[in-house]
């Protein structure tokens, strides 16, 4: 099993920057979508949000992103207990584009980090940018490549590089690993792991892949509608409330 090094894992803050959640709750037409949730993301950490679908995880992404209303507490700390609004990196779930498109992944990438118009030829330095960009994903060579003809892995990674640029505080994927295979899977696992350690960012993903957990996630949270278990990938899936909520039932003298 790979080692991974987690920058802080201590019960304080104040030498590290962190996420705090405290008693945050979104209610839709009467409906708790979420119901007073309390986590803490440490700097350097990648942390997995697991539950069924329907639970919140997305709407904990919007909440974070600034995205829906919400009541509690949302706060980032700098080092030094400093507290500052943070950039977010937001990689959305599987967006599909048509294939007969003929947007390349250079003119989507220039007009979402350069607001250049996708229809105009692009400048020689907004080239050589969004290049830079691509090769911390190491995805240089899909720079050319029309968005339409792209694998799942390989968007997944173009998704990354933008959601990279401005670097963020935090990183959020969503359900990255939809429509990605197994080896699609390890590599972007492998990517977020060096870039949580070269850029020192948290990194907040949901997934249903619960194979991949204890090998990449210094963190798990059970949510349905509140966090009903964190820690630990191994000590969240051997619990009551993973069981419970999963619905699986064991015969006896399987536990
Ligand atoms: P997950 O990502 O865990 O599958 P979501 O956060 O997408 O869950 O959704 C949680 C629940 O909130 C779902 O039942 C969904 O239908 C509902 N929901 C999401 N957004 C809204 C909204 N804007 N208005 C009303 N209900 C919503
Ligand atoms: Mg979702």
């Amino acid at each position: 099993m790979r080692e991974l090094h987690t920058v802080h894992h201590g019960p304080s803050c104040h030498d590290a920057c962190c996420l705090q959640i405290r008693g945050l709750s979104v209610t839709a037409e009467d409906a708790d979508l979420l119901k007073d949730v309390d986590l803490h993301i440490h700097c350097g950490q990648i942390v997995a949000v697991i539950g069924p679908n329907g639970a919140g995880k997305s709407t904990l992404f919007r909440a974070i992103l600034g995205q829906v209303p919400y009541t509690g507490e949302i706060r980032f700390e700098r080092a030094g207990g400093r507290r500052t609004r943070p950039l977010v990196g937001y990689v959305p779930q599987s967006p599909a584009f048509d294939p007969g498109d003929p947007v390349s992944v250079l003119d989507l990438f220039a007009s979402a980090i350069g607001r250049w118009p996708v229809f105009l030829p692009v400048p020689r330095a907004l080239r050589v940018m969004v290049a830079t960009c691509l090769a911390r994903v190491h995805a240089r060579e899909l720079l050319d490549r029309r968005v339409g003809t792209l694998s799942g892995g390989e968007l997944q990674r173009v998704l990354l590089a933008m959601a990279l640029e401005p670097l963020p505080h935090i990183l959020i994927l969503d359900e990255p690993m939809s429509g990605v295979d197994i080896e699609g899977e390890h590599q972007l696992m492998d990517m977020l792991n060096e870039i949580r350690s070269s850029y020192d960012l948290s990194i907040l993903l949901s997934t249903h892949d619960f194979a991949t957990l204890e090998q990449y996630a210094d963190k798990v949270v059970l949510l349905k509608q509140s966090v009903l278990k964190v820690g630990r990938a191994r000590d969240v899936l051997a619990s009551p409330e993973f069981r419970s909520v999963f619905h699986l039932t064991f015969e006896r003298g399987d536990a």
